[in-house]
């Protein structure tokens, strides 16, 4: 069992002002596997003033050493990347491919950044003048726990390029990573106040950064709830915010897909880390005539989904990360059932053997009416809702008819029907033909989805000001 009493602030491991104690439980089997000293706000104001002095003279450094600061950072996580998998699938019950991706994808994240650094312009001339692109400030950055390093990650590295410091408050959920996360980032010998962290709750510690006045700037990942809190918070001091929040994302399967390859993808890629995806394809748009086929296609590849300890490399869906979550997803099975959507697999109550931790059945709704809450709101879960359609058009209607608009998804023979398709589609994210990832393209939702982008240029330019020198 691990205890955590400590923050990191201004390159040391320091005690607490805060006393709360957070047990942390693995889903898995409900044993607690460690503990943690939540902070406080003298703890946050501590730590923003580590980071405000820090950023007097990190934002004057030139590109060079942001460059070598974020191949010290990639190559310090790299060192601890088997031990940071093993420890996000114990403390967050992700499975073992899923974590295996994310610690990668938070180690590509320096190098990503490094690489956008390489050919970013931060002097510009726009007729005569000179538009010179300044680092923000000190950002706050707040994370939730379904992914919680390799956000944390992306997000410091884009603080580093733009010549921010940060704070971070990450999920009281996942302490063990971020511990483990900035033991690396210590070893990196990153140079001091440029990264600080404290532990804590969402209105103590996230509530305290959010208003304070040396913040410019808060990048928050997390559910569209908290981020309009944020915003609200936020506007007092007219802080610069970034929001990827969630999402329902549309699947749209056109007349002329290959059904037997596109339907048990959609059943597998809806239940992506374990259905606890801001960009999980839940709602899996049919052809009304095909409705019979897709039915028997979904239901069996859902009898193929191994629901079990995520450990193992066969599992396909592991628990939920608290039985708070376990018990949303139950709430909202018991909802589709109400509503009278015909389930197809799955359902309430735990799979056979798994009783110990917080694992569902991965569960299939059909005959869903897209009006319904089951495909309107986010369950986060491996919950799935069948929703025909009469034409293309009305397709297109379905897929815009939500308040989110993070990704879309479409299947087609024909890859120009797709695209025209894909253009009339409100998402920030449109994939083709199968699941992609570019960690250079823009990533951010449109409507309740999100404010802003992350990732490469567009994302670098959220932590920068452009200031005009008229000459
Ligand atoms: P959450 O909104 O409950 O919490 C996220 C973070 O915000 C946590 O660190 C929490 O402590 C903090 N917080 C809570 N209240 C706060 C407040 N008043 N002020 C400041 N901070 C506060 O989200 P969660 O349950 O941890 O994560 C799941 C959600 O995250 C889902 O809705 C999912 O769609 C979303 N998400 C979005 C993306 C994306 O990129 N768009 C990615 C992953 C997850």
């Amino acid at each position: 069992m691990k205890s955590i009493n400590k923050g990191y602030i201004d390159g040391e491991f320091v005690a607490l002002n805060g006393t709360q104690v957070f047990d942390l439980i693995n889903p898995t089997d409900h044993q607690k596997i460690g503990e943690v000293t939540l902070g406080d706000e003298t703890d946050t104001r501590r730590a923003v003033a580590a980071a405000k002095e820090a950023f007097r003279w990190f934002s004057k450094t030139s590109v060079e050493d942001r460059i070598r600061i974020l191949n010290k950072l990639k190559n310090a996580v790299s060192k601890r990347e088997k031990e940071l998998t093993e420890v996000m699938i114990l403390e967050y019950g992700g499975t073992r491919r899923f974590c295996t991706m994310s610690v990668q994808n938070a180690i590509a994240s320096f190098d990503n950044m490094a690489e956008t650094l390489r050919h970013f312009e931060f002097q510009r001339k726009v007729g005569n003048t000179l538009v010179q692109m300044t680092p923000v400030g000190v950002v706050g950055i707040i994370t939730p726990w379904n992914s919680s390093n390799s956000f944390i990650c992306s997000k410091l590295a884009t603080a580093i390029a733009a010549g921010c410091t940060v704070v971070v408050k990450p999920s009281e959920m996942s302490a063990l990573q971020t511990q483990l996360l900035t033991e690396c980032f210590h070893e990196a010998g990153l140079p001091k106040g440029l990264y600080n962290m404290v532990n804590g709750l969402g209105n103590v510690v996230g509530n305290a950064i959010t208003n304070h006045p040396d913040i410019a700037k808060i990048s928050f990942t997390g559910s569209t709830v908290t981020g309009k809190l944020i915003a609200r918070s936020a506007v007092d001091t007219v802080k610069r915010v970034t929001l990827e929040l969630g999402g329902k994302s549309p699947n749209i399967i056109l007349d002329d897909a290959d059904l037997e390859k596109a339907i048990p993808q959609a059943v597998f890629g809806a239940y992506m880390n374990s259905g606890q995806a801001c960009i999980a394809p839940t709602r899996l748009l049919v052809p009304k005539e095909k409705l019979p086929e897709v039915n028997q296609l979904a239901k069996a590849a859902a009898e193929r989904v191994v629901v079990d300890d995520p450990a193992k490399d066969t599992t396909n869906v592991g628990p939920m990360v608290s039985e708070k979550q376990f018990e949303r997803v139950q709430s909202y099975i018991q909802i589709g059932l109400n509503e009278g959507a015909t389930l197809l697999a799955g359902g309430l109550g735990k799979p056979e053997g798994l009783e110990a931790g917080n694992f569902v059945k991965a569960t299939i709704f059909t005959n869903v009416r897209n009006e319904m809450r089951v495909a309107q709101e986010e369950i986060f879960g491996p919950v799935l809702s069948i929703i025909p359609y009469e034409n293309e058009e009305e397709a297109i209607a379905i897929a815009n008819d939500t308040t989110y608009g993070l990704a879309a998804y479409i299947t087609s023979a024909d890859e120009d029907r797709a695209l025209r398709v894909a253009s009339r589609v409100d998402a920030g994210r449109v994939c083709i033909n199968g699941f992609k990832h570019d960690p250079l393209a823009p990533f951010g939702g449109f409507k309740q989805s999100g404010i802003g982008r992350e990732f490469g240029a567009y994302g670098l330019e959220e932590y920068l000001e452009p200031k005009s020198i008229l000459i």
